[in-house]
């Protein structure tokens, strides 16, 4: 089995002066009331229009962030590639509400898409769709609620946008994610997916639906895309996450009255995205599989399952990930073992990073064993090279 804390593969391309700020950053998001401090920060900074990039960008922003273009983004995707990590370009926008917003959004949201099809070390795309229309179009839409006309011509471009990208990612001959947010927008992006499935996937993927697998029903909307598949006679491509959103669902369902859509524990989770890994895998001739973790069981369990089925490491059908900044143990060694890696890299301006990154700071908070994994791995390293 392959060692997945050799922390020399793990860390090779970064220097000691960015091991040193990834230890001192992880060891500040250790403590959650740090991360709460930071987020009050942040929201009051960004609010009042205060200054903080000279605190943030050499530290939390260089850690988890490709830079401000895609073109700043180059040389660290030209040194992922080197170890054979890939990287996946996030473009990363909060919420935009006005048309002129949400258009400038689709453009370079189309321009990442172009990009990656000229350049070897990009093997996918991906979107929010949440980007390509208001919040409110898609909520309507999801809970089949009547739109009013400007609504219509609103929904009408996010179908439009939305195709767009899909047959952008088509032309490049590279994949795109569709990447899944809150629970109450996914139906409406789950149909016009399958829609985009069908028109762009043939026998290759082009179009992938993300599950998130805290979510109860996701098992039977993976056997319905499986069959949708064959039907159909096309590839389905799914990207499997746990889902990021628990306790803002949590909250809404307690608030609306209805039931959470989460699973009540974690370990049903984690039965839950082992299983879907299981069956994707058992019916890999009409899926392809995109494994988005840092869980290192499941990441293990992936592999085994793999070999267990006679696929070869670096078997198309499957491609495992992580979030640039975490995780480097898993990303670097298994693609040292020639299984095929992608890291999502985020680029974006501060301003619009910043809600990101704190995001990933609670994360890394809130995920008991993450930090501490992180930081031992990173000491361990800092040590290994001092006694060389
Ligand atoms: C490449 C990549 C792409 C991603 N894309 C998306 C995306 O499109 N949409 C999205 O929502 N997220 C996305 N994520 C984030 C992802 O959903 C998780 O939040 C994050 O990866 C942590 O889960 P884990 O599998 O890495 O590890 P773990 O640390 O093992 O799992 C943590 C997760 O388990 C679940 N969980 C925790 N406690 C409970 C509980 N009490 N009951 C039920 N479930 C629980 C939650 O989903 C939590 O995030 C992405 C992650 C990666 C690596």
């Amino acid at each position: 089995m392959i060692d997945l804390n050799n922390t020399e593969i793990a860390f090779k391309i970064k220097n000691n002066k960015e091991l040193k700020n990834a230890k001192f950053l992880f060891s500040m998001i250790k403590y959650p009331f740090m991360v709460r401090i930071l987020g009050f920060m942040s929201n009051w900074a960004l609010k009042i229009k205060f200054p903080i990039s000279w605190a943030v960008k050499p530290t939390l922003y260089k850690h988890f962030v490709g830079g401000e273009t895609i073109e700043e983004c180059f040389p660290v995707m030209k040194k992922m590639a080197a170890e054979n990590v890939k990287s996946i370009l996030d473009f990363s926008m909060e919420a935009v509400e006005k048309e002129e917003e949400i258009d400038a959004v689709y453009r370079e949201l189309l321009k990442s898409v172009i990009n990656s099809g000229e350049h070897a070390e990009i093997p996918f795309s991906v979107f929010k769709p949440t980007a390509l229309t208001t919040h409110n179009v898609l909520k309507k839409t999801s809970l089949n609620e009547p739109l009013t006309p400007e609504e219509q011509i609103s929904y009408g471009k996010f179908v439009h946008r939305f195709d767009m990208l899909c047959a952008a990612a088509a032309k490049t001959g590279k994949p795109i994610m569709v990447d899944a947010e809150d629970y109450w927008f996914q139906q409406t992006i789950d149909i016009v997916t399958e829609e985009m499935m069908l028109k762009y996937n043939g026998k290759t993927a082009v179009v992938y639906a993300t599950l998130q697998m805290y979510r109860h029903d996701r098992l039977d909307y993976l056997q319905h895309l499986i069959n949708f598949s064959k039907q159909n006679n096309i590839i389905a491509g799914v990207k499997f996450v746990r889902g990021a959103y628990m306790e803002k669902e949590r909250a809404r369902a307690s608030e609306g009255g209805y039931p959470s859509p989460i699973y009540p524990a974690k370990e049903d989770t984690d039965r839950a995205f082992n299983e879907a890994l299981r069956i994707s895998v058992e019916n890999c001739d009409g899926i392809r599989v995109f494994c988005g973790t840092h869980n290192e069981k499941s990441v293990s369990y992936l592999m085994q399952y793999m070999k267990d089925k006679g696929l070869s490491n670096n078997c198309s059908a499957v491609y495992m990930s992580q979030l640039y900044g975490m995780s480097d143990n898993l990303s670097f060694n298994i693609a040292k073992a020639g299984y095929n890696v992608a890291k999502y890299l985020p680029y974006g301006k501060i301003k619009n990073v910043l809600p990101y990154l704190i995001r990933r700071a609670e994360e890394n908070s809130a995920i008991a064993g993450q930090t501490t994994r992180e930081l031992t791995m990173l000491k361990q390293e800092l040590k290994r090279r001092k006694a060389k």
